[in-house]
């Protein structure tokens, strides 16, 4: 089990809990609900942090 954070929502969820998850760039991101996945996949630039 892992802590992690929703990038959408900013929620920490456990990773097993998580509704859904995406890759982006090799990196496994967790969400809590189906709304927030779909945002992301719309624009995953816009939730990454990168420098
Ligand atoms: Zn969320």
């Amino acid at each position: 089990m892992a802590q992690v954070q929703d990038p959408v929502c900013g929620m920490e969820i456990d990773s097993e809990d998580a509704v859904a998850s995406a890759e982006h760039e090799g990196v496994t991101y967790y969400f809590c609900s189906q709304d927030c996945k779909e945002a992301f996949d719309e624009d995953p630039e816009d939730y990454v942090e990168e420098d």
